[in-house]
């Protein structure tokens, strides 16, 4: 009596599971998924695992696991117990290992009998033809149910000899929940509240297939017993499937260890019409890494090619359908573990915004120093063909920065850095260039090539004292001559930096050019 007291009022230790299927690449609303249950199972100081729901073989995609891995590697989310992460006491994790073993099926003999399942001998010809015939009597949403089964092959409605023989023959068989006809399910969401339920929307769903496979409906059931799981947390896509989950615990006799439930809102298309698709055009990434499907032939742009970095996605992602209670918006992943909570999570669906996408990255990149971000700019300045040493890209980082959202963006905010200007912005030129112009900066070269101590200082004093000789000099021509461009990073920076034999040479070719 003692012993079951205080098990029963020991709170079970939180942990929680993401349970994707290898069907393709996991694209954001799953990482968002991951992420949530991260979250939750940091905070609580418990078990975040990574489970392999491929029981439809059919629909299996070869890189798929490895691409779920990496992505929750990239995004710093990682599982401390499943496949890819290192087994736990509840290995395997990977629903076709754990089939192998045997697992799933004396949970389906259990509910056959009890008498809460059936088998069901029905060709794919038996059940199309009872679709055609529910069609034709106008039935709105045809299903096998407690009505319809009634007129199919099944253990229910064939006598007992026959059954025997049938399973003896080996005659392919499912086994399906059998659903009470008229009976209120009811169960508790931590997002929604309670939700109810009749049973007669719900079919008599196939738990075991013919070749032996469960279903997703009775293998996460038993995974989520058999792995301790204290939270099921997944996409809104499946809520209606969840009273036939109910069902399936109360029937087995484990209602009272079942996981609680939440079901996380859509992630919507940017005007908020529809959910977002994998094909979504507004131009950013549906992947969090590049994906390539070798059955459609498909590519998708992941976040990280991108060159997004992983704290701003999942930061971004945190507060799709989440907030923190204030407006906090940048939030470290500390942070983020620290206010996490369910109840937090709204009912319904979540705005993708590209443009704030792309704010959380720039917020992201401007926390970096200007050595972190050199780092980081050096290779891609190697890979064109730029090699300057650490210290000049350095300064190039800093100069360059406040207008990047990417890394990537760097070279092309400043290629005028390393690269002489080919041409001249046109406007700027047609407005401010004439002859006399042109006099004075004839002028100032020798001017530029008298300072003996080239930095930002002494090329800004030398400017200002060549208008004492020359009359106003105006500055954006100087930087037209020098850069091509009309704007850009802070004028005497940029020219102390590229050197003054590189600004000499410059100025002398545009006043040859122009
Ligand atoms: N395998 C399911 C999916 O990929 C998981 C649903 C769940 O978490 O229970 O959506």
């Amino acid at each position: 009596m003692f012993l079951y007291i205080s098990l029963r009022s020991m709170e079970k230790r939180v942990r929680l599971r993401f349970a994707p299927s290898p069907t393709g690449g996991l694209h954001m609303g799953g990482v968002r998924t991951a992420l949530f249950c991260y979250l939750y199972a940091k905070k609580h100081g418990g078990d975040f695992v990574l489970r392999i729901e491929d029981t439809d073989q059919t629909r299996y995609v070869n890189g798929a696991e490895e691409y779920i891995i990496n992505s929750l590697k990239w995004c710093g989310i990682e599982p401390n117990e499943g496949v890819g992460f290192g087994d736990g006491p509840h290995a395997p994790y990977r629903q076709s290992d754990r089939k192998n073993l045997g697992i799933y099926q004396k949970y389906a003999e259990q509910l056959i009998n009890s008498g809460h399942a059936y088998y069901a001998f029905d060709t794919s010809e038996e059940l199309d033809a009872m679709r055609k015939r529910l069609e034709a009597a106008k039935v709105a949403a045809p299903q096998y149910n407690a009505v319809t089964r009634q007129n199919m092959r099944n253990s229910l409605t064939l006598p007992e000899d026959e059954v025997k023989k049938l399973l003896a023959d080996h005659t392919p068989y499912v086994i399906r929940l059998k659903v009470p006809r008229n009976e209120e399910i009811r169960f508790h969401d931590i997002i929604r509240g309670w939700v109810t339920v009749n049973s007669s929307q719900v079919d008599d769903k196939v738990l075991l297939k013919s070749d032996g496979m469960p279903t997703y409906h009775l293998a996460h059931i038993v995974d989520d017993i058999e792995m301790q799981i204290s939270h099921a947390v997944r996409g809104e896509e499946w809520l209606p499937s969840a009273p036939s989950h109910i069902l399936i615990y109360r029937y087995l006799g484990l209602e009272e260890q079942m996981p609680k439930l939440a079901h996380l809102p859509l992630i919507l298309k940017p005007d908020g019409n529809g959910k977002l698709s994998k094909r979504d055009k507004s131009g950013l990434p549906m992947f969090p890494l590049n994906w390539y499907d070798e059955r459609t032939g498909e590519s998708y742009k992941g976040y990280r090619e991108s060159g997004f970095m992983p704290e701003a996605f999942i930061n971004m992602l945190a507060l799709l359908g989440w907030n923190p209670g204030d407006n906090r918006e940048i939030m470290s992943k500390e942070e983020l573990i620290e206010c996490f909570s369910f109840e937090r999570v709204n009912k319904s669906g979540a705005k993708f915004d590209p443009e704030k996408t792309k704010w959380f990255n720039q917020q992201y990149l401007r926390k970096k120093t200007d050595k972190e971000l050199a780092q980081e700019v050096l290779p891609l300045l190697k890979e064109k063909g730029i090699n300057k040493d650490i210290v000049f890209v350095e300064e190039f980082c800093r100069l360059v920065k406040e207008k990047a959202h990417f890394i990537t963006e760097f070279y092309d905010l400043g290629s005028y850095f390393f690269e002489a200007p080919a041409t001249y912005d046109e406007k700027v030129v047609a407005k401010k260039w004439n002859t006399e112009v042109k006099n004075t900066f004839e002028k100032l070269v020798p001017k530029f090539e008298a300072i003996t101590n080239w930095n930002a200082q002494t090329l800004h004093d030398d400017f200002q004292l060549a208008q004492n000789d020359l009359g106003k000099i105006d500055m954006q021509m100087l930087r037209v001559l020098t850069s091509g461009v009309a704007g850009g990073a802070q004028l005497f920076d940029f020219l102390a930096l590229i050197g003054k034999d590189e600004v000499i040479a410059r100025m002398k070719t545009a006043l040859t050019k122009l």
